[in-house]
């Protein structure tokens, strides 16, 4: 998805929600909507600054609660916590980060059923669901190294 439409998508699905979109939420949803990286709350609290300067650190940490709530974004999980924020995938997708620059991308596409059959046939559970982030460079942070 453009940033624009996920943008305009998200905005959609707040006021959907009953949502009360002020400016400085506003904010909040424009600069995740439109990062490449995954964003603490701190993070997005320094850049939506930018756009609207009276934003508080509290209206950052509700605007981001009220995303996950309806599916919007998702929560990295990463050796440092669970504490950095990121566009959900469209459909069954994995993450995989850059540990250098924090930039996020999903891939589809997963070669897992071997290994959840095996442990199925193990364990004696039925599989039900699975999580999957994989970290690394990323081409960029590789060049520059
Ligand atoms: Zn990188
Ligand atoms: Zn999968």
């Amino acid at each position: 998805m453009e940033i624009n439409e996920r943008t305009a998508h998200w905005t959609q699905t707040l006021q959907v929600s009953g949502y009360r979109l002020t400016a400085a939420r506003l904010s909040v949803v424009n600069v995740i909507a439109a990062s490449q990286k995954a964003l603490n709350p701190m993070d997005a609290y320094l850049l939506a600054r930018q756009e609207c300067p009276g934003l508080g650190l509290v209206t950052v940490y509700r605007t981001l609660e009220k995303l996950e709530e309806l599916g919007l974004v998702v929560r990295v999980h990463a050796p440092d916590g669970c504490g950095a924020y990121l566009s959900a995938a469209e459909g069954h997708e994995h993450l995989i980060i850059c540990t250098h620059c924090q930039r996020a991308e999903y891939f589809a596409g997963d070669d897992l059923h071997p290994l959840m059959d095996r442990v199925a046939a193990e364990h004696g559970y039925q599989i039900q669901d699975h999580w999957l982030q994989l970290f690394g460079i990323c081409p960029e942070c590789r060049e520059n190294s």
